[in-house]
């Protein structure tokens, strides 16, 4: 099954800045005239060390794992 989660850049607030290409431990972010994407999703760690450094939070990994809260 070739159902990747990746990251989701949100091109309206990215500034251009490089932060994420540059310390992407994957290297899967590339900028391209458009912004950057993540050119190679199978390297993609889902590390969700791109959302935390991006400046702007423009990065989004939705599908981050974390505890709910019980009851509710
Ligand atoms: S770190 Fe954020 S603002 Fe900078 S290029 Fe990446 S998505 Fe855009
Ligand atoms: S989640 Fe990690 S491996 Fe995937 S694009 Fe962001 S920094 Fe790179």
């Amino acid at each position: 099954m070739l159902d990747w989660v990746l990251p989701e850049i949100d091109k309206a607030l990215c500034d251009r800045c490089g932060a994420c290409v540059a310390l992407c431990p994957a290297g899967a972010v590339d900028m391209t005239p458009q912004g950057p994407v993540v050119a190679r999703p199978a390297d993609c760690t889902y590390c969700t060390q791109c959302e935390a450094i991006c400046p702007q939070g423009a990065i989004r990994c939705a599908f981050e794992i974390v505890w709910a809260p019980e009851g509710g």
